[in-house]
């Protein structure tokens, strides 16, 4: 499904290139040749200088976050001041990676991204998908889905979310059209800015909620170019310094293929200055650029050419935007979050997106179908987790201080800390693998007494998540 390219090359409008390998597991060579040369790109000097990225990098996440309240640019002011190595390596970055200018990047989140590639140097890899999501990911699993009696609705919105202020319970997703969906526990996936308008009014004033009322947003501009040849033969990514084009990828080969030349998919960032802008003008503007980086690409005649706005794309990652992201569960006990906007390691990405969503992360989803089989439903998991994950630390005084608010004060029950040697390898609670091995031989499967709990629960993710659907009676995304 995905093919890997371990290196990023990186040109300047008229000025130096320089390829880097970025795995040294992977591509040891690449990796050391590009550390060692491309001089006339980063000097010594400033190669040098980027060495106390990894010092903080290597900080426990929970420390990462006082970074929160640094600019990518403020941090590196302090750190080290190279500005060859801000404008040529950290610049493109922050714009490449997450739209926006180093100006308003958190240095939480630059930091965690290099955080996240020291502690899984055999994870952290550069890649992209063999052939279409929409043939390759999305219509296989929906197959599957259906095959196991899921109902997948597209082409429906939701319009609002009911909320029962006695029970303090989410009470039903009411769809545009007016149908009502009832359900035992309701999972919002939507993106961030769509999600804040429909947050039931009660609800509103709670920190929780309000923090989310209160992200900011980025608008992002992807362009799509035909070309009628091949302007470059690399798969992988081109960083482009001093362009607010700051990185493209030739797709031609491998995800879409195209025979008659390169199709260029190009990122415009920070694109807030270009959303006015109509779409002859933007790809005038991203072909003088990339030209001025890639002669080829000045060259060639564009046969084709399509411009995607997207005006709210993410959440802007200012300082405090990225700690204030809130976690999967939240303070209303049957209403679960999912997004790449959610409180995971890989903020803004399909990496983080579907983080949010796996038993490690977005655990009371996934977890709860272990605890309790087909009814889908984990009033103690959600409290206790609230107060108990050691990835949601800053969310649990914030959820605890909200369950007291609500009258319900959590308590960690006697169950919390019991741990048996294999749940505790895997980080489950005792009973939670208990549970799920109950729930496994339930279905007619035979456990292994050895087993990682965790590695079972990973392996049926996907098809417990299929169990629980009938169940959720999920929205369907258009
Ligand atoms: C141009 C571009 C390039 C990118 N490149 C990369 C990349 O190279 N690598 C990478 O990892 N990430 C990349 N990303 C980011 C990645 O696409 C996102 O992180 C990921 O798609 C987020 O997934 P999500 O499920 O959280 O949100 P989304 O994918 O936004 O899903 C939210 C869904 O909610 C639906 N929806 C909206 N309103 C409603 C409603 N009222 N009712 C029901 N449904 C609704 C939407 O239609 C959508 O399907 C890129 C993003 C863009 C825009």
């Amino acid at each position: 499904m995905l093919y890997w390219t371990d290196d990023l090359r990186f040109e300047t409008p008229a000025g130096p290139s320089a390829l880097f390998g970025t795995n040294p597991l992977y591509a040891p060579l690449r990796t050391l040749l590009g550390a060692l040369g491309n001089n006339d790109y980063l000097g010594p000097l400033a190669k040098l200088s980027l060495l106390p990225l990894l010092a903080p990098a290597a900080l426990p996440e929970a420390l990462l976050r006082r970074f929160d309240r640094l600019t990518v640019v403020d941090w590196w002011r302090r750190a080290s001041g190279s500005q060859q190595a801000l404008e040529r390596a950290l610049r493109p970055f922050c714009r490449a990676i997450q739209f926006t200018d180093a100006e308003q990047f958190s240095a939480y989140n630059l930091l965690g991204w290099a955080h996240q590639t020291l502690i899984r140097p055999l994870r952290a890899r550069l890649g992209g998908y063999r052939g279409a999501r929409d043939s390759e990911i999305f219509a296989p699993l929906a197959a599957w889905l259906k095959q196991r009696g899921v109902e997948i609705r597209t082409k429906v919105a939701l319009d609002e979310i009911g909320y029962d202020a006695q029970t303090g319970e989410i009470s039903g997703f009411k769809l545009v059209g007016g149908e009502w969906l009832k359900s035992d526990i309701y999972v919002v996936a939507l993106p961030a800015w769509v999600f804040a308008p429909k947050i039931p009014t009660p609800l509103r004033d709670r920190p929780f909620f309000a923090d989310i009322l209160d992200l900011p947003t980025a608008p992002a501009i992807s362009v799509q170019l035909w070309f009628d040849r091949v302007v470059t033969r690399r798969d992988g990514f081109t960083m482009v310094a001093g362009s607010n084009c700051p990185v493209y990828q030739d797709q031609s080969r491998y995800t879409y293929p195209y025979a008659q030349g390169s199709r260029i998919s190009v990122i415009v960032s920070p694109a807030d200055p270009l959303m006015a802008w109509d779409d002859a003008a933007i790809v005038a503007h991203v072909r003088a650029d990339l030209g001025a980086a890639n002669p080829r690409i000045a060259a060639a005649k564009v046969v084709k050419q399509v411009v995607l706005k997207h005006e709210h794309h993410l959440i802007r990652p200012l300082p405090g935007a990225m700690t204030r992201r809130p976690s999967q569960v939240t303070p209303v006990e049957n209403l679960f979050l999912a997004g790449d906007w959610t409180q995971q390691e890989f903020f803004g990405s399909q990496e983080g997106r579907s983080a949010a969503a796996t038993p490690a992360r977005g655990r009371c989803s996934a977890r709860s179908i272990a605890d309790y089989g087909h009814s889908a439903r984990c009033r103690g998991c959600a409290s206790v987790r609230v107060a108990r994950s050691p990835l949601q630390r800053v969310d649990d005084r914030q959820g605890q201080i909200e369950r007291r608010e609500a009258g319900r004060e959590v308590a960690a029950t006697g169950r919390v800390g019991r741990r048996a040697p294999v749940a505790k390898r895997a980080g489950l609670r005792h009973d939670h693998d208990r549970r799920l091995r109950r729930h496994l031989a339930q279905q007619g499967e035979r456990v292994d007494a050895g087993a990682d709990a965790q590695r079972l629960l990973d392996d049926r993710q996907a098809e417990l998540v299929g169990a629980m659907v009938p169940h959720l009676r999920g929205v369907g995304t258009p």
